[in-house]
């Protein structure tokens, strides 16, 4: 067992959800691609909802994409230290970020030169 258990596992379980969300949306995206007799109204609202789906797609995708980064980092050791400064991460910060790869004030050092 490890030390970071829990979040792994919330991590696991928060990757399937949205994994069995996309292909949902995949699913449901074919059956608007269908093509079928509509009249402007209903194209106009299949488009619209069309776009919806592919901005949540994109969202689902890069959510997806850290979780697989954290995922990694917890399997090669890296996890829980700081990529700026090398200090551990308080574990109280990675429940509430589990893909945090820095320090609070790191972070805050970075949000600032980011102003
Ligand atoms: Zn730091």
């Amino acid at each position: 067992m490890g030390e970071y258990d829990t979040i792994r596992e919330n991590l696991t379980s928060r990757y399937e959800e949205i994994q069995s969300r996309l292909i949902k949306i995949m699913k449901d995206r074919r059956h608007v691609n269908q093509p079928l007799e509509k009249d402007f109204a209903e194209q106009a609202t299949e488009t619209e909802n069309d776009e919806v789906l592919d901005a949540l797609d994109l969202k689902i995708r890069a959510e997806m994409e850290q979780i697989e980064k954290t995922l990694e980092r917890l399997e090669s050791g890296e996890y829980g230290i700081c990529v700026a400064c090398g200090e551990p991460i308080p574990e109280q910060r990675l429940l509430a970020v589990p893909e945090a790869i820095r320090c609070v004030s790191c972070e805050d050092k970075v949000a600032s030169g980011m102003r």
